[in-house]
């Protein structure tokens, strides 16, 4: 089947023509691969103002940029009450100036009136084209392929948009089979943060256009990214039908540090891969719900999710009943935070949490792991981040005592992995050579807390906090005081994230990079 390509459609939505003029320079400056005359955003609507922005955009764009002129219905999510036979006016003038695309609502289409009048410009001209649309800003189509057919059977020279609401991640995958379908032109995306990885891999599947607004401020529709985060994040000028798609499945998602650090690092190999940030709701069932839908269709290539709250268990069970491998540690951990799809479509499972905390304490030291053998170590919290150190000390032979608020966490943890516990406030008796913190005590924004007064601290000590924001704690700052050897979350995080890429590529993935990503990102907040 034919891939499309795909156009990189930046909507212009701009109240009065010179602002539109600002927006078409600074859309066209940005990478901008086409235009959208949102004309419904114009406060004084009329034939004449259409004809005069199309031949702004047609003038002050080099190369010549195609443009879509677009009025859109208020129900349909135009920004202006505007009647009915003056937007179809306008698109007839957008014909005339020359629009290489106009876009009009399927439903307004289906009038003999309105019909008659676009159909009478197209015939006068081979210059422009129809997009007729359709939205649905509650929930999917009942049926998208029905609505599809009926759609080009009434204009089969049109192209049929298609814009949805994806309320679950699980809803995009109808989009995703009429666009794996349809080798013809078509538009097809969903609105909504659950929506949003329809609008990168757009590209991938040669949907006929994607949107980007120029900004933050000019976003015309639910979901829809930035141009620079489409472009930077995202990559987009790389992806084409064979780009490998990894992501990491989390909710909430947004401020997952995961997509900035592995797309860098994917461009630093030069490995046709794409990471994205997969919202995925719904519990259990949702999980399975999603693993079932990405396995089901090959084509849409993706090889590795990292895993994160809420959904650890569930990919450790996804793993334990229908997976390939599973790695022993993650199982005795309970949590599944790494998997990778084979070539033969099956899954396996990691725990990269562990690695990192023991790669980050050992390289922060400079001894090997076999080396914490019989030293002493003192683990404060019995969390999942507390659960995954307390495994990993396990199996190299650390002594390990848990220290947890609540006391009886702290006892079935060391009770499964057969070590020390003891409450909070045995804490001032601490002979530990290492200490590390797995509580979120001296976590942003409560960055005057420590779990550890200074009093307790030594200078032989080796104080490990978990915690990567702030990048330096309290804890952290106070060990340094009193001359002992420190190491900090952002180090695990990086540690973990380099044991993923090793898994999702096969190859070293670049510490500095990720380190510059993550210091940045947290010093940004
Ligand atoms: P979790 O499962 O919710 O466990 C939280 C732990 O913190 C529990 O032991 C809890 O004690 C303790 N705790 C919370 N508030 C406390 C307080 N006010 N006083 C005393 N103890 C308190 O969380 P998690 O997934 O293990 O994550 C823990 C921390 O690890 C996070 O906050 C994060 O900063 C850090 N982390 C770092 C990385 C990295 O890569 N560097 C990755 C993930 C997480 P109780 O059992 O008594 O409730």
């Amino acid at each position: 089947m034919q891939i499309m390509e795909t156009n990189l459609t930046v909507p212009i939505a701009a109240e009065n023509f010179e602002q539109a003029a600002l927006q078409i320079t600074t859309a066209a400056d940005s990478g901008a691969e086409m235009l959208e005359l949102r004309v419904d955003y114009l406060q004084d609507l009329s034939v004449g103002l259409v004809k005069k922005l199309v031949a702004e955009a047609k003038s002050n764009t080099s190369p010549q940029l195609p443009i879509i002129v677009t009025c859109r219905d208020k129900q349909q999510g135009g920004a202006g009450s505007y009647p009915e036979q003056l937007r179809i006016g306008v698109l007839v003038g957008a014909v005339e100036s020359g629009a290489e695309f106009i876009d009009l609502e399927y439903e307004n289409y289906l009038s003999a009136q309105n019909r008659e009048r676009i159909d009478s410009a197209l015939s006068k001209t081979s210059k422009t084209r129809l997009i007729l649309s359709a939205h649905n800003f509650e929930t999917k189509f009942a049926d998208i392929d029905k609505l599809h057919t009926e759609i080009l059977e009434n204009c089969p020279e049109a192209i049929a948009k298609l814009v949805y609401t994806a309320n679950n991640i699980n809803d995009c995958f109808d989009g995703f089979d009429l666009l794996h379908k349809t080798s013809g032109e078509c538009i097809v995306f969903c609105m909504g943060e659950a929506g949003l990885i329809s609008r990168i891999i757009a590209r991938k599947l040669g949907c006929f256009v994607t949107f980007a607004s120029i900004d933050d401020k000019s976003v015309t529709a639910p979901g829809q990214l930035t141009i620079g985060e489409l472009k930077n994040l995202y990559r987009y000028d790389s992806i084409n039908s064979d780009t490998e798609l990894f992501g990491v499945i989390a909710s909430p998602v947004a401020h997952s540090l995961s997509p900035a650090v592995h797309n860098t690092c994917f461009q630093d190999i030069r490995a046709n891969m794409l990471y994205l940030p997969l919202l995925v709701q719904g519990g259990k069932k949702g999980f399975d719900e999603f693993m079932h839908n990405v396995l089901d269709r090959k084509w849409l290539g993706f090889r590795g999710f990292s895993v994160t709250i809420p959904h650890k268990a569930h990919a450790l069970d996804y793993v334990s009943g229908a997976g390939e491998f599973l790695e022993s540690l993650a199982a005795d951990i309970g949590a599944v935070n790494t998997l990778k799809i084979g070539l033969n479509g099956r899954v396996s499972g990691y725990n990269t949490d562990y690695a990192g905390a023991m790669n980050a304490l050992v390289s922060a030291i400079g001894i090997k792991k076999r080396d914490l053998h019989n030293v002493d170590v003192a683990v404060i919290g019995a969390g999942g981040v507390g659960r995954a150190v307390v495994a990993g000390l396990t199996d190299v032979g650390a002594k390990i005592t848990i220290y947890n608020r609540t006391v009886t966490k702290a006892q079935a943890l060391a009770e499964e992995f057969k070590c020390k516990y003891a409450g909070l406030d045995t804490l001032s008796q601490i002979d530990a050579k290492i200490v590390i913190n797995c509580t979120s005590i001296g976590m942003y924004p409560n960055v005057e807390a420590t779990p550890l007064p200074q009093d307790y601290l030594k200078k032989e000590m080796v104080v490990f906090d978990t915690v990567y924001n702030p990048a330096e704690t309290l804890l952290i700052r106070q060990a340094k005081q009193v001359g002992a050897k420190t190491v900090d979350g952002i180090s695990m995080f990086v540690n973990q994230a380099l044991a993923q890429f090793k898994i999702f590529t096969g190859r070293n993935g670049n510490a500095e990079i990720m380190n510059k990503i993550v210091f940045q990102a947290v010093h940004n907040k």
